[in-house]
């Protein structure tokens, strides 16, 4: 069901101040935000979200920037929004992946730049399709990270796994 899509606001979006803005744009879509957290990335996350485009050859600019590594800002925004047709509501409200093709008002078209080495850093991430949406969404988020039950799971009891908990 195209119900649910992950959105990142990547580093250069939260450099620049525009998490309050995307927000609000991402209000009009009436999508229900159900997860959200501040993620430090990890390379092997980062190699991960995008392993489609690891024979591309601005890959590792790509992780570099996602890692937060062009903007001095190790984080990224990470969310789940919930509704129908998800998918696409979001896709249009963020524009092109291109910031020069995309819509001047859509998220990318207005605040995203192509870098002096070719990186188009558009400032939000948003899944493409279901699947990928499930990929994205399983990567970036437990289930007990999300509000509602979005995939099946399943309860396992872990023998020797260690946790960091407040002393
Ligand atoms: N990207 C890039 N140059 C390209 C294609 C993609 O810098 O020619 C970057 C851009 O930041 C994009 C990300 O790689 O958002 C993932 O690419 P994808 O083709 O999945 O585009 P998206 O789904 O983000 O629109
Ligand atoms: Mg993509």
């Amino acid at each position: 069901m195209n119900k649910k899509t992950l959105i990142l606001i990547k580093p250069d979006g939260l450099v620049k101040s525009l998490t309050g803005n995307i927000l609000t744009r991402l209000s009009e879509t009436k999508l229900e935000i159900i997860a959200a957290k501040i993620v430090n990335v990890s390379e092997e996350l980062a190699r991960e979200h995008y392993k489609h485009l690891q024979d591309k050859p601005f890959f590792n600019e790509l992780i570099s920037y996602l890692q937060g590594g062009l903007h001095d800002r190790q984080k990224v925004m990470a969310m789940v929004y919930w509704g129908d047709i998800a998918i696409q509501k979001v896709r249009e409200l963020a524009g092109a992946t291109n910031p020069e093709e995309a819509e001047p008002t859509s998220i990318r078209g207005a605040y995203g730049r192509i870098t002096s080495k070719g990186v188009y850093e558009n400032v939000v991430h948003a899944s493409s399709d279901e699947k990928e949406a499930e990929r994205e969404i399983k990567l970036w988020f437990k289930p007990n990270e999300i509000i509602y039950d979005v995939y099946p799971t399943e309860t396992k009891t872990l023998d020797q796994v260690s946790k960091r908990v407040w002393v």
